[in-house]
C-alpha cells in the first residue's frame, strides 16, 4: 500500500482554486470522438484495447456524438471532400473542447501530396496537439493524450470567451 500523502489521513483541509479543480475534472474525462478514416485508425483501435487500455486515463468512452464528445481525434488521410465534414463534427462539439491530429496524413497530408487530400486538418480546424509517425504507435498517441490532458488542466476557466480565442475561431471562419 502506499502511504497516503500528508494532510490526507485524519482531519484538515485542502484549499485549491476553482479553476484547478475543473482542470482537474477535464483532464482525466475526456471523452474522444475518433474520426478514422484509414489504417491510424487502426492504431487507434490497438491503443483502446486492454493492452495499452485508454480507459486509464478516463477515456473510456469513445462518443460517435459530437454533442457528447470534448476531444476530436482525427486519425488518417483526409480528402479535401471531407474536410466539410471534419468542420461540422468539429462545430457540432461544446466548448471547451480540443483536437488531436493523429499520424502524418491528419498533421500534413503525409505522403500523399495530391490534388485530392487535405495537406492537414488545421487547413479548417485549429489543431492543440499534433501526433507524428506513419503510423503513430499506441505509445505516441497515449502520449498526445497526455499532452491534451496538460492543456486541459491548466487552461484557465476564461480562456474560451478571449479575444485570442475568438479570434482563432474567426480566422477559421467558426462562429
Ligand atoms: S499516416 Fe500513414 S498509417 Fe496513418 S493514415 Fe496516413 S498513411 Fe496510414
Amino acid at each position: 500500500m502506499v502511504e497516503a500523502p500528508a494532510g490526507v489521513e485524519g482531519s484538515g483541509f485542502f484549499a485549491t482554486s476553482f479553476d484547478k479543480v475543473i482542470g482537474m475534472a477535464r483532464a482525466n474525462s475526456l471523452w474522444p470522438l475518433p474520426f478514422a478514416t484509414s489504417c491510424c485508425g487502426i492504431e487507434f483501435m490497438a491503443t483502446m484495447a486492454s493492452h495499452y487500455d485508454f480507459a486509464r486515463f478516463g477515456s473510456e468512452r469513445p462518443s460517435f456524438s459530437p454533442r457528447q464528445a470534448d476531444l476530436l481525434m482525427v486519425m488518417g488521410t483526409i480528402a479535401k471532400k471531407m474536410g466539410p465534414i471534419v468542420k461540422q463534427v468539429y462545430q457540432q462539439m461544446a466548448e471547451p473542447r480540443w483536437v488531436m491530429a493523429v499520424g502524418a496524413c491528419a498533421c500534413s497530408g503525409g505522403i500523399f501530396d495530391t490534388y485530392s487530400v487535405l495537406q492537414g486538418i488545421d487547413r479548417i480546424v485549429p489543431v492543440d496537439v499534433y501526433v507524428p509517425g506513419c503510423p503513430p504507435r499506441p505509445e505516441q498517441i497515449i502520449e498526445g493524450l497526455m499532452k491534451i490532458q496538460e492543456l486541459a488542466r491548466n487552461e484557465s476557466l476564461r480562456r474560451r470567451n478571449s479575444d485570442e480565442y475568438l479570434g482563432l475561431l474567426e480566422s477559421y471562419n467558426i462562429k
